[in-house]
């Protein structure tokens, strides 16, 4: 191997080449242009004797792209793109084949593949800066760069069938399917497996066989792909401005420009609904399938709707109703198992030489020499197809013994999941890139436009290194655990945990079972990366002959549904509340209350009237459905003081009433700046006052008491417990502070850190106080319960806080301040959740446990203290 000039090489020593990269696939040969055209040394290994990756394996009758084929191409050369017409709108694999093989050919790419050629082992010099790679013919090179363009995909999951080494008849694996034809004519033939690859085969295989037997395990959900010519409005789109259709495909959800609905599937009639699904059944496309609303992977009850729908289709397709049953998949939400698309796959099943075996009912004892025994049944075969997937996303990276820093082997490290950085590397291993690795869009998108993204964004970072004469890239550990969480918070707000897929590992015996993809979307995610790259490569550290440097930090540490929250308020573009009238503000506030989902129903609402301290206030009762009497919750809306109501909690009281099972009254109290320090406070405590003494009028338990507040109201009720305390009752079970105010102290860390950028900033809150109280009464313990000087013998206490709120301080400290006094108390701290993400019901997912815990907690006490 020879050793050519490098670029930004410095004096550290040579390698053999810049950069080293494993496969011959889509992304390993675009990588390879790229390199070659910036003036690296670079070559592909690759174990195949040609390039094509996927679409060489794949061979078998049926295999087509599930993408339409001008989504699924590159974008990368102008002329590339004209030259190539596709045939159909989902090409064959000897299409897709042949078209790897011109972009090849057209790019002169093999002389720089080294074919027939495994990569084993691949070993971090720490010294010499380089690896060292060493292949299956025994060679060793070293490079600056290494790159896994190994595929999600291209791992064969290990046979875990007994006595799949017995038979003595022909077998084939779907992933590696041999290159002269194989005929089935008048053979009896079995296929074990449902997954896409067995949907895609199981239809010819039936035309060729005498017979076909079919082991389903998991039925998966299909819909027809309706393949044919390329539907006339994609390709005069696409013929109309290359440029924009595949720019649009770069910034859409899934690398595919469709239309995605504004709307949840409960949100329209359910003709409507059934109206779409219909349009979609006809449509023969995937990602249209999963948006045609918003929330199908989302919500449970929306997801249910389309299940059923497509189940329905099943039932007619299929002639034998027992068949059809069987095909019915039930364990799993649709949409969180990769779609399948068909080729009169269902119809198949009418023929009368093909059987379904439900292997859920009679289970594959062994493979025998002859043929297949089930528990209640031997068949004879032919040949046996296997159909049975992959070690998808990890399986062909952790295939190479990688050893990085200090000798850990990537293995290792990713014992419990894969930890990346963006899906693209890997703390402790530098210079070692992957493409469309674990943590990155890939197996969710459209392949081709996240393979380029990502292959463009490796070169754009090498380009960046050489400019600064650095050749060592790394992520930091806290970027990566940082990244790790945020993949796994968007899994967690969506249905796709709850699938026993490969998404998950769950397909591969002892796999950890951990959500791999990103699941945020191509367009978010491309954001995110060019905001790392912005940001002066935020969560690297880099090295080389011109210094070195660490940009510690995380990029994305708040929950992805409070993300996404905050962008929809930022997009309405209102000015800050601070800069508007009090009139102004309240009429904005109230504004906000009219879209949101309305909370869960409970048994009764009751709007009443009670004795404040200065006059009548009004309250709002809400009754749970089970019989009574209940404990009473006294709460208190948040505003600032200022703002708010019965209508602004509404949906967070039902919902507390509904889990707690109890009473909420929400009791308003006079607002400032009308109405200043203490009115709110001494309504406050008169409106508890009165709850007790009405607790049996009520239908509530007499001394079953509780308050809680969120924001100001919080406030309201520490300050409600303390006098409580100092007037000798009511007696209060338990003081619910939800992010409360509990100090006049705005210069604390959260307030800085937080002060702009969370909905609810530090002039705000300065705006709120400034209308409550007199800078005089601002550490009055009755406006700044933190301040006062006995915080002992107050009410058992659950104090949540919000990472991403100014109060998040304050309220630690006055969890702390109590339970330094003796109070029994437990702190709930919010991760990534800001000020009001944490009462969005129905609209964060993510901050539903912490409300389902307050509710609970709520329902302990009581039942605790009943038994005191
Ligand atoms: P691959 O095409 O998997 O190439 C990786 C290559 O690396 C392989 O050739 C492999 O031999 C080689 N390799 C691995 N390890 C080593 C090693 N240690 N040493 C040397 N060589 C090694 N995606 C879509 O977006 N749309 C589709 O329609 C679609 N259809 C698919 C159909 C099938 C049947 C399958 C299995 C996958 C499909 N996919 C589809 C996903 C598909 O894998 C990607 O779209 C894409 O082809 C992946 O390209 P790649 O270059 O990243 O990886
Ligand atoms: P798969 O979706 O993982 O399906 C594998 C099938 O084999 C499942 O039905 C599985 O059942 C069954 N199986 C596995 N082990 C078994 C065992 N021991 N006994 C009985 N049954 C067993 O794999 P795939 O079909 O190859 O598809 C993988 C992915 O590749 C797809 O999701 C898709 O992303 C891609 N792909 C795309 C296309 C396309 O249309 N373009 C075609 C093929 C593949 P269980 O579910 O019960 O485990």
């Amino acid at each position: 191997m020879t050793t050519k000039t490098r670029p930004g090489n410095g004096k550290r020593e040579q390698a053999d080449l810049d950069v080293v990269v494993v496969g011959a696939g889509f992304a390993g040969l675009y990588l390879l242009h790229r390199l070659r055209g910036m003036g690296y040394t670079a070559k592909i290994f690759e174990s195949a004797d040609d390039v094509g990756g996927t679409w060489y394996w794949n061979r078998y009758p049926g295999a087509r792209c599930d993408i339409q084929s001008i989504d699924y191409s590159y974008s990368f050369d102008a002329d590339l793109e004209a030259e190539w017409q596709w045939s159909e709108k989902y090409a064959t694999q000897p299409e897709i084949l042949r078209y790897i093989q011109h972009v090849a050919d057209k790019f002169d790419l093999r002389r720089d593949i080294e074919f027939s050629t495994r990569v084993e082992t691949a070993v971090w010099d720490e010294k010499a800066s380089v690896w060292r790679l060493r292949t299956s013919q025994g060679d060793t090179v070293s490079c600056r760069f290494y790159v896994m363009a190994t595929g999600c995909l291209s791992a064969p999951k290990t046979l875990d069938i007994a006595g799949a080494d017995r038979f003595r008849g022909a077998t084939y694996s779907t992933s590696h399917w041999p290159h002269d034809e194989v005929d089935f004519t008048g053979l009896r033939v079995a296929v074990i497996g449902t997954g896409s690859s067995g949907i895609q085969s199981i239809p010819l295989i039936a035309e060729q066989a005498a017979q076909l037997t079919v082991f389903q395990r998991t039925p998966n959900f299909s819909v027809p792909a309706r393949n044919g010519p390329i539907p006339a409005r994609k390709l005069s789109d696409f013929e109309a401005g290359r440029e924009a259709f595949r720019e649009a495909a770069r910034w859409s959800l899934a690398g595919v420009t469709v239309p995605i609905s504004d709307k949840g599937a409960m949100q329209v009639s359910d003709e409507e609904r059934q109206a779409r699904y219909e349009r979609i059944w006809e449509a023969g496309d995937l990602i249209e399938a999963v948006t045609i609303f918003n929330d199908i992977v989302a919500n449970p009850e929306s997801n249910a709707t389309f299940a059923e729908f497509v189940r329905n289709k099943i039932r007619a397709k299929v002639n034998d109703s027992d068949v059809a049953e069987t095909l019915c998949p039930y364990d799993f939400p649709i949409g969180t198992k990769r779609l399948c698309l068909d080729s009169h796959y269902y119809e198949t099943y009418n023929l009368p030489h093909v059987r379904l075996v439900d292997l859920r009912k009679t289970p594959i004892t062994t493979i025998t020499e002859t043929g297949i025994d089930s528990s209640d049944e031997s068949f004879e075969f032919d040949a046996i197809v296997f159909a049975t997937g992959f070690d998808a996303m990890t399986g062909a990276i952790v295939a190479v013994n990688i050893a990085g820093r200090e000798g850990v082997q990537l293995s290792d490290k990713w014992a419990d999941g894969p930890k990346t950085y963006l899906g693209l590397m890997t703390a402790g291993f530098p210079n070692l890139f992957m493409i469309t690795g674990p943590g990155s869009p890939s197996v969710l998108s459209n392949m081709m436009v996240s393979i380029e993204q990502h292959v463009d964004w490796i070169c754009d970072g090498l380009e960046h290194l050489r400019h600064k004469s650095l050749d060592m890239i790394e992520p930091t550990e806290t970027a990566e655990a940082g990244w790790v969480q945020y993949v796994n918070d968007f899994g967690a707000i969506t249905l796709f945990p709850q699938a026993n897929s490969w998404y998950m590992g769950a397909n591969v015996p002892g796999k950890p079972r951990v959500f791999l993809p990103y699941v945020g979307g191509v367009d978010v995610y491309r954001t995110i990366c060019n905001e790392v790259v912005d940001n002066d490569y935020l969560g690297f550290r880099c090295s080389g002959p011109g210094g070195s440097r660490v940009n510690d930090g995380i990029v994305r540490p708040v929950q992805p549904d409070v993300t996404i929250l905050m962008q929809i308020i930022e997009s309405l573009g209102f000015p800050p509340i601070n800069e508007m009238s009090v009139a102004d503000a309240r009429t904005f506030d109230e504004s906000m209350a009219t879209e949101r989902p309305p909370g869960p129903e409970v048994g009764e609402i009751v709007d009443g009237v009670l004795t404040g301290a200065a006059g009548e206030l009004a309250y709002r009762l809400y009754r749970p459905a089970s019989p009574g009497p209940h404990p009473i919750v006294a709460y208190f809306h948040g505003g600032g003081w200022v703002l708010g109501g019965r209508d602004s909690d509404d949906p967070a009281c039902r919902e507390l009433c509904a889990q707690s099972d109890a009473i909420v009254i929400s009791c308003d109290y006079r607002h400032a700046p009308e109405n200043r320090f203490p009115a709110a406070a001494d309504d406050g405590y008169a409106a508890v006052q009165w709850i007790a003494e009405n607790a049996a009028a009520l239908d509530g338990i007499p001394r079953q008491l509780a308050v809680a507040g969120w924001s100001a109201g919080g406030n309201i009720a520490a300050v409600v417990c303390q006098l409580a305390r100092d007037a000798g009752g009511p007696e209060i079970n338990a003081q619910l502070l939800i992010t409360p105010v509990t100090d006049s102290d705005l210069s604390r860390d959260s307030y800085v850190d937080n002060a702009d950028g969370y909905v609810l900033t530090a002039d705000l809150m300065r705006w709120c106080w400034n209308h409550y109280a007199d800078p005089a009464d601002w550490q009055n313990p009755k406006a700044a319960p933190l301040r006062a000087d006995n915080l002992a013998n107050l009410p058992p206490a659950l104090v949540v806080t919000c990472e991403f709120d100014p109060l998040r301080d304050e309220g630690v400290a006055y969890a702390e301040a109590m339970a330094a006094a003796g109070v029994p108390v437990r702190h709930l701290p919010c991760r990534g959740q800001i000020h009001t993400s944490i009462m969005a019901v129905d609209m964060v997912i993510s901050s539903a446990a912490a409300r389902a815990e307050m509710a609970n907690w709520l329902r302990q006490g009581f039942r605790a203290s009943v038994a005191a």
